[in-house]
């Protein structure tokens, strides 16, 4: 058995849906809150042997909006894990489905970091995301969040949206960094098929995404961000030192995890389970106290291995050869010779003292070193 565990819990709802959204989230079924939450309650009570023993290192409440729904569901969802003021306990917010009130009340229930959606500080850009708030909504959020006694604040952008220029993508890191916002997630945009955003562009209503400015912007984040001392440690993420989002990084070193709610993934004990995406189906299930659990794959070695390697090559660390030796008895340089040598010679990896990691270019076609260690 490993050690700490980590705990995700998806919450689907939210007041509406934005344009580019393929997440599994509903708009306009606040009817549903009720049995959602109940269901939830009895699923988690259901993995009572798996959570028996461990300490919980992270919680990480998702959506959808889970600041959308009543805080009262919130505090029972935390109420049934046992967690101590260690843990990182993170809510995604969204501007404009949050009050003040709301921020106290998480406190008071041992939330310690807030994941706010701001996805752009430009009002044009929100307006055609489909975001229910503006710039101004999004800043008085956040001031009232460090208000009410928060640091630990995490804030979302999309960039290569259509139409995003990159003065006002600038503009966005501005307002993150004089802020202070201390963890931020730059997003490229991926058109999704079936969103609203998928249709406009193929019917010529919005244009496609410029995959030149999209670099640039990349490029932007991270030589402006550092500037502020907020400094890139995943292909999407960025922190100052200390902030770094423990949950996730759980996720790219392959902690144990359990995850709960509709399309909800977990790890454990090496198989990865994934619950159904169908929300009657979830509450059908659990109502007759089965888990929801419609996919499980015990990995095999081989498939262990190349996980690793691929999450390891996520995190601008890179992959540590002492650190994979002891994990699988085996010398990294040796078994993979020719790939490295290969992906070195073509600009996509490094490697400084024991780690290999990916170069600038290397996260540009990060897909392309991957699928070499799948
Ligand atoms: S708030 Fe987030 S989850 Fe909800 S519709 Fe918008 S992008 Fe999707």
């Amino acid at each position: 058995m490993k050690g700490d565990l980590r705990i995700y819990v998806h919450i689907p709802f939210c007041k509406s849906k934005c344009n580019y959204c393929d997440f599994n989230s509903f708009a306009g079924m606040d009817y549903m809150f009720k049995p959602y939450f109940k269901s939830l309650i009895t699923e988690i009570a259901l993995y009572a042997n798996e959570l028996r023993g461990r300490r919980i290192d992270s919680i990480f409440i998702g959506g959808g909006t889970p600041s959308y729904v009543d805080v009262q569901y919130i505090y029972e969802v935390l109420d049934c894990f046992k967690f101590d003021q260690a843990c990182e306990v993170t809510i995604e917010a969204n501007p404009g489905a949050i009050a003040y009130h709301n921020f106290i009340q998480y406190r008071q229930m041992g939330i310690n970091r807030i994941s706010f959606g701001i996805q752009s500080f430009c009002d044009r850009v929100l307006m055609y995301m489909g975001r229910v708030h503006n710039r101004a909504t999004a800043i008085n959020n956040i001031l009232e969040c460090k208000a009410s006694g928060f640091n630990n604040i995490n804030a979302d952008l999309i960039f290569g949206y259509p139409k995003q220029t990159m003065e006002n993508y600038e503009e966005s890191l501005n307002v993150i960094k004089s802020l202070e916002i201390p963890h931020v997630s730059c997003y490229s945009l991926s058109i999704e098929e079936g969103t609203l955003l998928d249709k406009m562009v193929k019917k010529g209503l919005m244009p496609y995404p410029d995959e030149t400015l999209d670099r640039a912007m990349y490029d932007l984040s991270i030589k402006s961000l550092q500037k502020a001392n907020i400094n890139q440690y995943e292909i999407s993420n960025f922190a100052k030192p200390g902030y770094e989002c423990r949950h996730n990084i759980g996720y790219w070193k392959r902690d144990e995890y359990l995850g709960f709610g509709i399309s909800a993934h977990s790890l454990f004990n090496e198989t990865r389970y994934s619950n159904t995406d169908d929300i009657h189906q979830y509450i059908a299930t659990l109502n007759k106290y089965e888990k929801p659990v419609v996919d499980s794959n015990v990995l095999t070695q081989e498939e262990i291995l190349s996980e690793y390697i691929i999450l390891r090559f996520r995190l601008n660390s890179g992959l540590d050869i002492i650190d994979f030796k002891k994990e699988f008895d085996l010398d990294f340089e040796k078994t993979y010779k020719d790939k490295l040598t290969n992906l070195i010679t073509i600009g996509l990896l490094d490697k400084s003292s024991n780690a290999y990691y990916l170069t600038r270019l290397g996260m540009d076609f990060a897909n392309k070193v991957f699928v070499e260690f799948m």
